[in-house]
């Protein structure tokens, strides 16, 4: 899988890409993350890619021009599954919609700043739009960060237990049991019995109860 970011504040991405799985993951080869700054793509020698809105009002908007010129720049090189804009009034992110775009080959997302991007820009190019939550961040990087490790997590190869992202919460509808490590006593709080049996069968239920007990208190719409 490539991800290619745009954004016109690209250093704000380097250091969450450079560490942990997401860094293991790019070095082993299952994803290619290529961050773009708006920037080099400004229409002028002043490197300028955002305007005053037309109307009026507060907050500066990302121009057309930049953006289109990036886009382009990449879709002339290759095609791209989805052109994804991280905007607060896209579709909200779910497991579900993560699962599929992990299928995907070559994805752009487009982070937006100030008071977004000009409409143009998500009505000519952007096939897809994501929001993180409702509420609003100052730029579209963290939701673009948030969005990719959730993709990345789940390409086959990149987590060292293959079977480890299908039992988080959400896969299935369900929220994740209680785990627990060493030492089997804290202070008196005791890990359960039953994950130091041995038994394999028995855990399994075991974590299958505790994952519907608290999907059933904390999440009850999600077994709806
Ligand atoms: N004026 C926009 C609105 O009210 O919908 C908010 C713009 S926000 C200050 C600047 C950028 O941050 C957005 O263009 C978007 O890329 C990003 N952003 C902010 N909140 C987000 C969210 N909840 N999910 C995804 N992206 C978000």
């Amino acid at each position: 899988m490539r991800i290619d970011i745009i954004s016109c504040v690209p250093n704000l991405l380097d250091s969450f890409f450079a560490h942990s799985i997401l860094k293991r993951a790019q070095q082993g080869g299952f994803v290619e993350v290529v961050i773009h700054d708006i920037r080099d793509y400004a229409v002028n020698k002043h490197r300028t890619i955002d305007d005053y809105a037309f109307g009026g009002g507060a907050g500066m908007v990302l121009q057309v021009e930049p953006i289109a010129r990036c886009i382009r720049a990449l879709t002339s090189e290759r095609s791209y599954d989805e052109v994804i804009y991280l905007t607060p009034d896209g579709e909200q992110m779910q497991q579900k919609m993560v699962n599929q775009l992990s299928l995907l080959g070559n994805i752009i997302m487009l982070c937006g700043h100030y008071k977004g991007v000009d409409q143009r820009v998500r009505d000519m190019f952007v096939t897809k739009e994501v929001s993180i939550g409702d509420y609003v961040l100052s730029g579209g990087e963290l939701a673009a960060a948030v969005l990719s490790d959730a993709i990345i997590r789940l390409l086959p190869g990149v987590l060292n237990d293959e079977t480890s992202a299908l039992t988080d919460s959400f896969q299935d509808n369900l929220l994740a049991p209680p785990v627990y490590t060493r030492p089997a006593d804290f202070e008196g709080n005791k890990v359960p019995e039953i994950l130091l049996s041995g038994h394999e069968a028995k855990i399994e239920d075991w974590r299958h109860e505790q994952s519907l007990l608290r999907t059933k208190s904390r999440r009850p719409d999600l077994l709806q």
